[in-house]
């Protein structure tokens, strides 16, 4: 298993390389650059980040910009995603990252059909245009929405990564719990997702998948705010701990939470718990 955190630790002053080896010393081994604002990271930067990452042995992976819509209405903002989506795409090649996370789109008053469509026609082209470009390494991740009105659901994830190349589901736990009212209560709520995912994606979706945890407040349209965990919210970490143990299931959990690393180490050691309590 992999954890890191979504971002800049919080004790941390200093560059994304530096960020990737404080990560390391404390002893986590994934770590999620984030461009939720845009990408603003020049190469050389990113290239020394990726030492740092191979050095310690740090899985990256990067959070592509927030404005993202592959269902947008007028083609102005369709090429706008496609920047973003190849933007971060290029800078994840130099930094070695294995996958882009990023929300796909929005309903905006159509079906989830006709969305589905238009998400497909974005992401194909978004595919294209890395082949052009000669990029066959970095994965399109399609993180799970929290709100109703956010196209992607764990199905419609699955679905388009069934059809697409080198586009998988990133499971966003607390997005699902919030989006359907808190959920998320034990085991075989967390065992259906996974169960979901190997059933249609195969069992190396699994083995090797890539996730965001936190507590989540939440309401009648879904997500309002990523939480510490083991405090007053929801969903338990302890059951998904105890899914993975089980199971064997394997892959990188990036920690959303506002304590970020912190909250990754508070994941690893209920982990590693629950791995000793089976043996
Ligand atoms: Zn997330």
């Amino acid at each position: 298993m992999r954890w890191g955190p979504a971002g800049i630790p919080m004790e941390f002053e200093g560059n994304t390389a530096g960020a990737i080896g404080y990560t390391a010393k404390e002893g986590l081994n994934a770590f999620e650059c984030e461009f939720v604002r845009g990408v603003k990271m020049r190469n050389d930067m990113a290239v020394e980040a990726r030492k740092e990452a191979e050095k310690n042995k740090v899985s990256l992976s990067a959070h592509a910009p927030y404005w993202i819509n592959c269902a947008a209405k007028e083609r102005m903002k369709v090429d706008a995603t496609l920047r973003n989506i190849l933007d971060t795409v290029r800078i994840a090649k130099v930094l070695g990252a294995g996958v882009i996370v990023f929300h796909p789109g929005f309903y905006m008053g159509r079906s989830p059909e006709e969305t589905m469509t238009l998400v497909k026609k974005t992401l194909e082209e978004a595919l294209g245009r890395m082949e052009q470009e000669r990029i066959s390494n970095v994965w399109l991740g399609l993180e799970t929405t929290g709100k109703g009105t956010q196209f992607g659901t764990l199905s419609e994830n699955i679905e388009l990564s069934a059809s697409l190349e080198m586009t998988k589901p990133v499971v966003d736990f607390a997005h699902i719990h919030a989006r359907y009212g808190g959920i998320l209560k034990k085991k075989e709520d967390y065992l259906k997702i996974f169960t979901e995912i190997e059933n249609k994606l195969g069992e190396e979706a699994v083995k090797n998948f890539h996730s965001h945890f936190s507590e989540v407040a939440f309401g009648d349209k879904g997500e309002k705010h990523h939480m510490i965990i083991g405090e007053a919210y929801s969903p338990p970490f302890k059951p998904l701990a105890e899914v993975l143990v089980e199971n064997g299931y394997e892959g990188t959990i990036i920690s959303e939470s506002p304590l970020l690393d912190i909250d990754a180490l508070k994941m690893k050691r209920m982990y590693e718990e629950a791995a000793s309590r089976k043996r």
